[in-house]
């Protein structure tokens, strides 16, 4: 089915606006060249749902949260970045298996169960969206879901 990142976006933001004013997040989605793909719609939703969730949980106060949308060969690759607190490298491979959360101090804080990610993973490899994820402790947290434009059907 055709799903508008964008139109979908703006629905999961709505979902944590409470979150986004308590905490004063500069929330901002970058219009792209495209942002149509096509998919499962409930799995696109829940794995978006989880980057912006981590995305708004972890952020500072103040900080800015940016989506933007850029192609690559034949993907739609859309970035999620943070202000947040960020992760420290020796977690960053661990963040998708199931149940860890980073014992980090600034993490310990913040509750959560550890499965958002998990459950990222797994649809990405369900909907072949590949997930990359980069973050610097204290500085930030970007995500990279790369989606394929054309040649999946589901
Ligand atoms: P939930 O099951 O409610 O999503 P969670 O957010 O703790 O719980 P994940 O989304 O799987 O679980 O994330 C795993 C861990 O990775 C988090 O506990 C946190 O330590 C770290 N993490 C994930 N996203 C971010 C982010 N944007 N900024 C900083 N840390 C993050
Ligand atoms: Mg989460």
């Amino acid at each position: 089915q055709e799903i508008n990142l964008v139109v979908l976006l703006d629905e999961i933001v709505q979902r944590y606006s409470k979150s986004i004013q308590q905490k004063d997040i500069k929330f901002r989605i970058e219009n792209g060249p495209s942002t149509v793909i096509y998919s499962d719609p409930n799995l696109v939703d829940l794995l978006m749902d989880n980057i912006v969730s981590n995305a708004v949980k972890y952020s500072k106060e103040g900080g800015a949260v940016n989506i933007s949308f850029q192609q690559v060969e034949e993907c739609l690759v859309c970035k999620v970045s943070d202000e947040g607190i960020g992760i420290r490298s020796e977690d960053i491979d661990k963040v998708y298996t199931p149940f860890f959360r980073s014992d980090a101090l600034s993490h310990k804080k913040i509750g959560g169960n550890g499965l958002g990610l998990a459950i990222v993973k797994k649809i990405g490899e369900l909907i072949q969206v590949h997930v990359d994820l980069q973050s610097q402790l204290g500085k930030g947290t970007q995500v990279n879901l790369s989606f394929p434009l054309a040649g999946f059907q589901n």
